[in-house]
């Protein structure tokens, strides 16, 4: 199928963009989109296999105190480029989020290229600042294992702040990027890490 349409050029892998685009341009072309925003994606095991190694880098920073996220940065072969952990507490620097580590670690060490035929991985889904940073970036795909609505509903349970930030999906940062997550079963692991991190604060 062809589209004539200058939205598909420019944003032909933007899942949900592109799915929004559908309903008014190609209703019948649903089977398009290989990973959406709802919840309901086949995650590879391959991919599982990635987002494991985020939690482990999630535990690794809750151990030392920092927030319970973490990321990895993978190549067009599935080769890991780089991780990283948070590191806000202990470096005391609000932007050391691992997934705006690693579009400055692109940034410098890959080509454009390179860049948009990367996946990320990470433990729980990009905040607004690293999405945008993400995009303008041009970096790939996004897999998390778990949501920010997830989070927002888990810190709601835990009593936790919801911080000074708007808990935005990505695609509503940045429309054009393609997305896959949560993870049924991961984002459980997930939650047990904020938990612990939250009750040791709270203690
Ligand atoms: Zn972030």
């Amino acid at each position: 199928m062809f589209h004539h349409n200058s939205f598909y050029t420019i944003q032909g892998l933007g899942c949900l963009y592109s799915q929004s685009l559908r309903k008014i341009h190609h209703p019948t072309t649903s089977h398009f989109c290989s990973f959406s925003n709802t919840g309901n994606i086949m995650i590879s095991e391959t991919d599982a296999r990635h987002l494991r190694h985020c939690i482990e880098l999630a535990r690794q920073a809750a151990q030392a105190g920092d927030g319970a996220f973490g990321s990895v940065l993978v190549d067009a072969t599935g080769q890991v480029l780089k991780e990283d952990r948070n590191r806000t507490v202990t470096n005391s620097d609000v932007t050391l989020h691992p997934e705006f580590t690693l579009v400055k670690w692109a940034q410098d060490n890959l080509s454009p290229t390179e860049r948009a035929t990367s996946t990320v991985y990470t433990s729980g889904e990009h905040c607004p600042m690293c999405a945008a940073a993400h995009a303008y970036a041009g970096l790939g795909r996004i897999i998390y294992a778990s949501s920010s609505e997830q989070l927002v509903q888990w810190k709601t349970e835990s009593g936790v702040s919801l911080g000074p930030v708007a808990p935005l999906p990505i695609n509503q940062v940045a429309p054009g990027i393609l997305v896959g997550g949560p993870a049924p079963g991961l984002d459980e692991e997930i939650r047990e890490l904020h938990r612990l991190c939250w009750s040791r604060k709270a203690a």
